[in-house]
C-alpha cells in the first residue's frame, strides 16, 4: 500500500498578490473545536464578525457578512442578487478583474456595456461618469484595486454620481480592503466585495460583502423562500422580480441566514469563521490608519529599493496601488526563471500577470501580514542576487542603502 509523506509545508516569504503569509493567531484560530451553526456560542461570533466587517468596510451598513467561497463568490452573490436578466448594465474595464465583472455580469443576462482604459493606468472619473450619462445602466461595477496591473481607481466622485442618477455602484475591493482606505459610505458605494487571502490575511475561502438598503431593497424584490423549508400555509407574494439564479449565492436567502431569524441555508463554515473573526480583530487592534500607513511605508521601501536598483516600475505613478509593485521585466531576461530561483534558493515567492502582461512584468505584493520590514529587505537583497546571476544590469548593494535609508528616515 502507498504511504503519504506527513503533511508539513516549508515556510515562505509570501510577497504576490495573494494569498499572502498569515498571522499565526489565525492558524491557531483555524484549529479550535467545532461548533454547531446554530449554537449561541458560535452564533455570536458570526455577529461579532458582521460587527467589525462594518469597520472594516468603514460603513453603518446592516448588512456585512461573509460569503462562503472564495472573493469570486462574492463578486458573484452580489451580481447575480442584484442583476435581472435584461438590466442594463456598465463596466468600466482597466485590467483582468475588469473582465471577470463583464464576464460575471454577462451570465447574469444584463445587457453590458463595457468602456476600456488602457492597462497600467486607470479612468478619469469623469470619463466614468459620462459613460454613465451615456449607457444609462441599472447598475455600475467597477474594480477598486486591480491587482493584475496594480492600479488603483479613484472612487470619491462615481459613487455620488450613481447615487444621483439612481444606478447601483458595485465595488470589486477584494485585493484593497485592510490594506489602503475604503470608504463604503463616504464613496456613496451601495455594495463592495473583499477579500479574504489579500490584505486582510486569512486564508482564501470567504469574501466579506456589505451592502446598503438600495441593494437590499433590489434583493428583496426578487426574494424566495426555498421550497423545503416554507412554513406551512406560505404563500409567495405577488409582483416579485426574476428568481435569483443561484441558489449557493442567493443573498436573499443568505440575508435570513445572518438575521436573527437563522433560516437555514448552508452550513456556516465553522473553522474559516474562527479564522476571519481573529484576521479581523488583529486588523481593528492595529488599527485602521496605522495599517494604511504601515503598507505605504514598506511600500516606499520597496519601490526606493528597486529604483536604486535601476529597474523600471511598471505603470502610470499616480493611480499606484501601495500594495502592490509592479516591475518591468528587462529586456532578455527569463522573468519565470528568476521567480523560480526566488523560490527555490531564497524561499520567496513573487508573481508573474495575466493576458497581454504575461512575460512582460513581475508583481510584488506588500499585503497584510506579509507587508512587513523583514520581508521587503529580504526581498531586495535577494532579488539582486538573482537578477545579478541572470546577467540582468542593476546596481549592486543600491537597493537595501535605499530601503534602509526609508525605514531609518521613519
Ligand atoms: C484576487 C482577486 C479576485 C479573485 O479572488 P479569488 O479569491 O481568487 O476568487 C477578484 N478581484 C480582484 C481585484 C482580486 O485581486
Amino acid at each position: 500500500m502507498r504511504t503519504y509523506t506527513e503533511l508539513s509545508p516549508s515556510p515562505r516569504t509570501i510577497m504576490t498578490p495573494g494569498p499572502v503569509e498569515v498571522d499565526p493567531r489565525v492558524l491557531r484560530a483555524l484549529s479550535y473545536p467545532i461548533l454547531g451553526q446554530f449554537d449561541p456560542e458560535f452564533t455570536s461570533y458570526m455577529n461579532d464578525t458582521m460587527e467589525m466587517l462594518r469597520s472594516v468596510f468603514q460603513t453603518n451598513n446592516k448588512w456585512a457578512f461573509p460569503v462562503d467561497g472564495t472573493s469570486r463568490s462574492g463578486l458573484e452573490a452580489v451580481l447575480a442578487s442584484l442583476i435581472e436578466p435584461g438590466d442594463k448594465v456598465l463596466v468600466p474595464i482597466y485590467g483582468r478583474f475588469g473582465h471577470l465583472l463583464h464576464e460575471l455580469a454577462e451570465r447574469c443576462g444584463a445587457e453590458v456595456t463595457t468602456i476600456h482604459a488602457e492597462w497600467g493606468s486607470v479612468f478619469d472619473q469623469d470619463e466614468v461618469i459620462s459613460a454613465i450619462e451615456r449607457a444609462k445602466p441599472d447598475l455600475v461595477a467597477i474594480v477598486h484595486g486591480e491587482t493584475s496591473t496594480g492600479r488603483v481607481q479613484p472612487l470619491d466622485r462615481i459613487g455620488p454620481a450613481c447615487r444621483e442618477a439612481g444606478v447601483l455602484l458595485v465595488v470589486d475591493a477584494v485585493a484593497t480592503i485592510g490594506g489602503i482606505p475604503v470608504k463604503t459610505d463616504e464613496w456613496r458605494i451601495d455594495a463592495v466585495i473583499g477579500g479574504t487571502q489579500k490584505c486582510l490575511s486569512v486564508p482564501s475561502g470567504m469574501a466579506p460583502i456589505t451592502f446598503n438598503e438600495r441593494a437590499e431593497s433590489k434583493i428583496l424584490s426578487r426574494k424566495r423562500v426555498e421550497r423545503g423549508i416554507r412554513p406551512p400555509g406560505y404563500e409567495e407574494p405577488d409582483g416579485l422580480g426574476a428568481r435569483i439564479q443561484s441558489n449557493y449565492l442567493d443573498l436573499a436567502q443568505l440575508m435570513d441566514y445572518w438575521s436573527p431569524a437563522r433560516l437555514n441555508h448552508h452550513t456556516e463554515m465553522t473553522s474559516m469563521l474562527y479564522g476571519l473573526r481573529e484576521g479581523l480583530r488583529i486588523v481593528l487592534q492595529e488599527g485602521l490608519e496605522a495599517r494604511f500607513e504601515r503598507h505605504r511605508l514598506n511600500e516606499s521601501a520597496l519601490v526606493a529599493g528597486l529604483e536604486a536598483m535601476g529597474l523600471p516600475l511598471y505603470g502610470d505613478p499616480d493611480c499606484k496601488m501601495a500594495v502592490v509593485t509592479c516591475v518591468t521585466i528587462p529586456e532578455g531576461v527569463d522573468g519565470e526563471s528568476v521567480r523560480s530561483m526566488l523560490l527555490d534558493q531564497f524561499g520567496i515567492e513573487i508573481a508573474s500577470s495575466f493576458g497581454p502582461l504575461k512575460g512582460k512584468i513581475w508583481r510584488i505584493g506588500t499585503m497584510g501580514y506579509s507587508c512587513s520590514r523583514k520581508n521587503v529587505l529580504h526581498l531586495l537583497g535577494a532579488f539582486e542576487a538573482v537578477l545579478l546571476r541572470h546577467g540582468a544590469k542593476v546596481n549592486a548593494g543600491a537597493g537595501l542603502q535605499a530601503a534602509l535609508d526609508v525605514y531609518e528616515s521613519k
